[in-house]
């Protein structure tokens, strides 16, 4: 099908995209990547009556290293090149691991991060990741250019929602740096490799001076309206030894964080099933990491 007719604007700057979507109203929507978007306007499921395309706005889209040794990435920063970003591997490597399982590579050279984080998709990577790594999101409106930081446990608020107004664009992101003796993890099973997964975490883990479970962030997706952070799990591990009895108790703990839909792809009782069992391989992975300091699979 093709979509429904719309307006098309394609600004070039940031200040010009904020005038438009002020400007156009509430019925206007902004065109990252398109790999969203346009197929859900093909299926008429979109049908918005202006776009306003990002691509011709550069100053969207790096990688940066932030003076507090964590990273910013732009908005329109293509899936691609955080992939294949060195500082992101180094001050990042949760997101960098997490990067080759979004979908295929053609996808992930025309979708962006902000694109992806916007959509909140609940069956989408980057959300959960996002939640892991304590992420800031900075959005702005043509009244407030600088923008307002919005934690990421605050961002997602249900199934395909924001807290985005319909005047705010997502343009930048703030990752900050890991602690010392932090561990990460991410795993995720799908029916094929690049297809949304069935269930899917993100883990992190940082061990106090005695090696002890100092603190643990646990964020699932795919099963929820959005990414879940497992806060029974992580209550279940802090102040612990890092045994795998812990890491068990831990992983079955998620059990009480999350309410997973069944559907065609899998019942509700494979998903609590998988959640469990990728919730310990990622717990025990970043535990891993965490007291050895090595990276890498
Ligand atoms: C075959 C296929 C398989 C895929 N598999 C996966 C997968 O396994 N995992 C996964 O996570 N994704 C998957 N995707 C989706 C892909 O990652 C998209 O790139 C991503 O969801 C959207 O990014 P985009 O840049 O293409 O955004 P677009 O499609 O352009 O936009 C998506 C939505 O976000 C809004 N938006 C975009 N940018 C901003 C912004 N800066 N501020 C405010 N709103 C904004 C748009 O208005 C739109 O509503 C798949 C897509 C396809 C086609």
């Amino acid at each position: 099908m093709k979509p429904a007719p719309f307006e098309y604007h394609a600004p070039e700057t940031l200040d010009e995209a904020l005038a438009l979507l002020a400007e156009c109203g509430p019925d206007a929507k902004v065109l990252a990547g398109g790999q969203s978007l346009v197929p859900a306007m093909n299926f008429r499921l979109a049908a918005p009556s202006v776009l306003i395309d990002l691509n011709r706005v550069p100053e969207l889209s790096y990688v940066r290293e932030d003076s507090s040794a964590g990273i910013r990435i732009g908005a329109m920063t293509r899936q691609r090149e955080v992939e294949r970003s060195a500082p992101t591997a180094e001050r990042a490597p949760l997101l960098h691991e997490t990067m080759p399982h979004i979908a295929h590579p053609q996808i992930r050279n025309r979708g962006t991060m902000g694109g992806s984080v916007a959509h909140a998709d609940p069956a989408a990577e980057l959300p959960a990741v996002m939640l892991a790594l304590e992420a800031r999101l900075r959005a702005c409106r043509r009244d407030e250019p600088d923008g307002r930081w919005i934690d990421a446990g605050e961002f997602f608020t249900g199934l395909f929602a924001t807290a985005l107004a319909p005047d705010e664009l997502l343009v930048e992101i703030a990752l900050p740096p890991l602690p010392a003796r932090t561990g990460w993890a991410f795993r995720e099973i799908s029916r094929r490799h690049g297809d949304y997964a069935l269930v899917g975490v993100a883990a992190v883990m940082t061990l106090d001076e005695a090696g002890l479970c100092e603190r643990s962030r646990i964020a699932l997706f795919s099963v929820g309206d959005g990414p879940v952070l497992a806060r029974a799990a992580a209550a279940a591990l802090a102040g612990e030894p890092v045994t795998d009895e812990a890491i068990r108790a831990a992983a079955a703990a998620v059990q009480r964080d999350i309410d997973p839909p069944g559907d065609i792809h899998a019942s509700t009782a494979y998903r609590r099933h998988l959640a469990e069992v990728l919730t310990r391989q990622a717990l025990a992975r970043a535990a891993e990491r965490a007291r050895d300091g090595t990276e890498g699979a």
